[in-house]
Order: structure tokens, then sequence, then C-alpha cells
């Protein structure tokens, strides 16, 4: 049997800041300053006793991270402290990015949807998170804010191991940053049921002049799909298609679901991308 210890609260330490300004600030002067969003996955690290960081930053202050703007060039900009139901409810995102919405659709619960923010799924970086394979399709750049400047980091960099990304400690997401999108776009979760499931595949793409497919929980970080992709675009069967996508991606066996179970369900999800997508 499992046994795990939550530390008390009384020893941990949140620090809210005023202002961006002073945010960044309190993460420059010390390292182990860790930021939190709706804590929605740094909470369970705290309840079973797995997180070690004690000391942490309460984003929720910074008001100007909640914003979801469209820039005259039609860039589509997110604040990191942008919750689900905030997508769900946007008419800019049900315009420009419609398969944010279905996936924000199929995130947790209404209370992770309510407190859950793009950031947060992003910062976490775990392989599964449902709106890492949306970004990665959309080819969005995410901004990474310090006290000595900003850096703009295009999202096939972020990623670079399981739960790592190129965020450095003293950097907090800003925003995420979405170019126009030409074409069908199209997003598909396969969990063990509709809401509140973790998923064991999810899918994204974009299908226009140029053909963008994107998978979470086939390898140890979200992964844009680039050999499968080429395949599609230049008219080969779908088998081979198939052949490519298997060649690139390194399911695992885990609690969720098999390696045999992920390699076949991202072939079905890559042929029901490029059928619902014609
Ligand atoms: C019951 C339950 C169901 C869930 N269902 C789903 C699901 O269906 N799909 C899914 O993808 N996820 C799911 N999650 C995971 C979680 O809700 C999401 O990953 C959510 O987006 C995390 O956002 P948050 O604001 O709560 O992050 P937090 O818990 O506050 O932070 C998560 C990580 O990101 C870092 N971070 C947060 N914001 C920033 C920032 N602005 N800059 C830098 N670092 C930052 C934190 O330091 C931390 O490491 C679920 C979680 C629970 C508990």
């Amino acid at each position: 049997m499992t046994t795990w210890t939550s530390p008390a609260i009384s020893s941990m330490r949140l620090e809210r800041p005023r202002s961006l300004a002073h945010a960044l600030d309190l993460l420059e002067a010390d390292r182990g300053l860790t930021p939190m969003a709706g804590c929605t996955d740094l909470y369970v690290g705290i309840h079973f006793g797995s997180l070690k960081q004690r000391r942490f930053l309460d984003l929720q202050p910074l008001a100007s991270l909640r914003k979801i703007q469209k820039r005259p060039d039609g860039t589509l900009v997110l604040g990191a402290l942008v919750t689900y139901s905030q997508c769900l409810d946007s008419p800019l995102v049900a315009r420009a990015l419609p398969m944010l919405a279905s996936a924000a659709k199929e995130i947790g619960g209404v209370q992770i949807r309510n407190r859950g923010t793009l950031g947060g799924n992003l910062g976490n970086a775990s392989p599964a998170g449902d709106t890492l394979p949306v970004f990665l399709a959309a080819d969005a750049t995410v901004v990474l804010a310090s006290a000595r400047g900003v850096r703009r980091v295009p999202i096939s960099q972020f990623f670079l191991g399981y739960r790592k990304t190129a965020r450095r400690h003293n950097e907090l997401i800003t925003e995420i940053e979405v170019p126009p999108i030409a074409g069908k776009q199209w997003f598909r979760k396969v969990g063990t049921r509709a809401a509140n499931a973790i998923s064991k595949v999810v899918a994204a793409g974009v299908r226009g002049e140029g053909i963008t497919f994107a998978l979470g929980a086939v390898a140890p970080v979200a992964m844009r799909a680039y050999a499968a992709e080429c395949a599609l675009g230049s008219a080969l069967p779908l088998s081979e298609a198939h052949r490519a996508l298997r060649s690139e991606i390194t399911p695992i066996d885990d609690l969720r679901s098999t390696a045999a179970y992920r390699a076949r369900t991202a072939c079905a999800l890559l042929t029901q991308f490029w059928s619902e997508t014609r």
C-alpha cells in the first residue's frame, strides 16, 4: 500500500506581488521561489508530499496576465493566467483558435476549468497536457519575462525533456502568441471518459496550405509529428503516414495505457484528422 505525508501548510511561504515588475524582482532575488497560478497541478504535489518546494509566488494578483486580445496583425495573445473557462467564453478564441476551445471543453471538470491556466499547463509541461498539441499545431510563441527583459521562444523549442522547459528560474510565462491560422483546425482527446480524465493520447492539427499535426502522451514531451506531416503533404498513401508516425513516437506503458494502444490510437487519430479536415 502506498502511503504519503502532506507537509504542514505552516512550513510554506506565499509571496503576493503588487505588480508584474515586483513579481519579476522577487523571482530574480530568490532561486527557490516557485510560480503558483491556479495551483491545480502544484496542489497535487503538495498533497502527496512529492513537491519539494516550500516558497511560492502567487500570480493571482497579476490581472494584466488574464487578458485575451487580438493584435492588428491578427496575432491572438493569450495571457498566462487565462483559464479554460475564459477560453470557452471568448469569442476571440472561438473565431481564431477553435481547437483551443475544443481542448478547454474536455479539460478536468468545472472547478479545474475555472482555476487551471494556460501558463500552468505549459509550465507543468506534462507530456499529456491537453493544450500543448494545440499550441504546437498553431506554431505559437511562448513569451517569457524576467527583470532583465523579455524572450520569445517558439513553442517547438520550449519543451526540452520530460517536464523540463526552456523557462529560466527568474522568468515567468507572461503570454502565448498565436499567429493567424489559415486552414481547418482539429482537436481530439482520447481518455478513459469525457471529463476529468488525463489523456491516453491527445492530438491537434491544422490543414490548410500547410499541414501541422501534434500529439501528446506518446513521447516524453508533447511533439509535432513532422515525418507524418511530410508524408501527408507529399500525398503518400495514409499507410506511409502511419509508418512515418510510428517511427517518430516513443509511447510507453504506464498506469493510464499501454505503448501498443497509444501507437495504434495515434495512427487512428491521424486518419481521423485527415478525413475530417478534407
Ligand atoms: C482533477 C484534475 C483534473 C485535471 N485534468 C486535466 C486535463 O484534463 N487536461 C490537462 O491538460 N490537465 C489537467 N489537469 C492538470 C492541471 O489542471 C492543468 O495542467 C492546469 O492548466 C494547470 O494550471 P494551474 O494554473 O493550476 O497551474 P499551477 O498548478 O499553478 O502550476 C503548474 C506549474 O506551472 C508553473 N507555472 C504556472 N504558471 C506559470 C507562469 N505564468 N510562468 C511560469 N511558470 C508557471 C508552476 O510553477 C508549476 O510548476 C488536471 C488536474 C487536476 C487536479
